[in-house]
């Protein structure tokens, strides 16, 4: 990642240790897939074993692991980065 935007000159580590918050952020992003799986099991799998409730959402939450990543880093900046939008 390049130290700081090509464009605007945003700086995309503002200070050391800027993107530990991102990992809260990223949680809930885990959480909201893990619900929202959940619950569409729940309805439209008719409440499977438990097995396949923890092999959905681990795959799930896996398949979104890159885009989770990113969008924390962003939402991240875009709170507490000091980025205009
Ligand atoms: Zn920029």
């Amino acid at each position: 990642m390049p130290d700081a935007c090509p464009v605007c000159g945003q700086a995309f580590e503002p200070e050391v240790g800027f993107y530990w918050g991102a990992m809260y952020i990223s949680y809930g992003f885990s959480t909201f897939i893990v619900a929202i799986v959940g619950v569409l099991l729940y309805f439209l799998g008719h409440d499977p074993d438990v097995w396949v409730y923890v092999v959905a959402v681990a795959a799930a939450v896996l398949a979104f692991t890159p885009l989770m990543f990113r969008y924390a880093r962003a939402v991240m900046l875009y709170a507490f980065g000091g980025t205009n939008f």
